[in-house]
């Protein structure tokens, strides 16, 4: 359409980093600036840093405000993308029903897009990495929690208030341990980063002799994820035997999933993507021992592409995933009202 202008700018809103990127409509990106959050100012002093980095990183590539489509932004959620209100996400003390898209919108004058970090995530898997021409997607993240974001043909499935994807928070021992929700034996209680590491505290309190206590100093509460990890690639085997554990409870939950959503591609970011085939290969193997067969005939866990890109791409696939539907539909869509 000759109404597309040729550049994007994309912000990622964490809980320690700021960032924002300018990009073309391919998604090269052109230029990129980070800044710390500093999350206790609270939201207006973020927001104002953020229209200061905006400028400045149009400003280093030569590129006016007039040639930019849209600003794209990727943010932890709960948020409703259509109103674009922030609700309260744990990483961001103060957001508190902000209404981030008008704020940005109005000291931007550009169209805004918002959208949750694990949805956009997995937006620009899709587009860019590893789901790429694949019509029915699920993108996981295993950081310090568990997200995730449905692509169905490009685009979002966000639900009827925008609360699809919580893979996280499905229950599978409803006695295991407390997850950050309030319920008990989430998925993310027992499998994020921190749940991994709680794990093998637990068990090393009984079985000492593993190089994850040596990768750690000695000292117990010194036990975190990428020593398991380091050490599974070492062939420790309480490090084995724990991302064998890990793999259950992620192959049962992706079993799960799969049997409803019937997706081909299953994309696995964070701690899959450091330990590699000695995660992804078992759990596999028990997603398809939980899941029907005709569903798992189709689905494979494979890892994450982006790396340390996603957070960047992800907020510039939101614009790009606009436009491609609003030539597709020929109607208006967020960036043409
Ligand atoms: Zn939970």
């Amino acid at each position: 359409m000759n109404s597309i202008k040729p550049y994007i700018i994309g912000i990622d809103i964490g809980g320690t980093k700021l960032a924002t990127v300018v990009a073309d409509t391919e998604g090269t990106i052109l230029r990129k600036l980070r800044w710390p959050t500093d999350s206790q100012r609270g939201p207006d002093a973020i927001v104002d840093s953020l229209i200061e980095m905006a400028h400045l990183t149009l400003s280093e590539v030569g590129v006016n405000m007039a040639d930019v489509a849209g600003v794209g932004v990727s943010c932890g959620g709960p948020l409703d993308t259509e109103t674009g209100v922030v609700y309260s996400p744990p990483n961001l003390p103060g957001w508190d029903a902000y209404p981030l898209k008008d704020k940005l919108g109005s000291a931007l004058e550009i169209p805004v897009i918002i959208e949750n970090d694990a949805n956009a995530g997995g937006l620009a898997e899709w587009m860019f990495g590893a789901g790429q021409r694949c019509r029915y997607m699920l993108y996981m993240t295993m950081g310090t929690g568990i997200g995730g974001g449905i692509v169905i043909d490009g685009q979002i499935y966000h639900g009827a208030n925008d609360s699809a994807g919580e893979v996280g928070h499905q229950i599978l021992i409803p006695e295991g341990p407390l997850c950050g929700c309030g319920q008990r034996g989430c998925l993310e209680a027992l499998c994020s980063g921190p749940s991994i590491a709680r794990r093998a505290r637990e068990l090393i309190a009984h079985d000492p002799d593993t190089l994850i206590l040596e990768l750690a100093g000695g000292r117990l509460e010194s036990v975190r994820t990428e020593f398991v990890v380091q050490a599974a690639h070492e062939g420790d085997a309480l490090a084995l035997k724990l991302l064998d554990q890990t793999a259950y409870y992620m192959g049962w939950g992706i079993a799960n999933l799969v049997n409803i959503l019937n997706v081909e591609v299953i994309v696995l970011g964070t701690v899959a993507v450091a330990a590699g085939s000695l995660l992804l290969e078992p759990m596999n193997r028990y997603m398809r021992r939980f899941a029907m067969s005709r569903p798992a005939e189709v689905a494979q866990i494979v890892p994450a592409q982006l790396g340390e890109l996603v957070g960047d791409l992800a907020a510039v696939a939101l614009v790009i995933a606009d436009q491609i539907e609003r030539t597709r539909s020929g109607t208006n869509s967020t960036l043409s009202q």
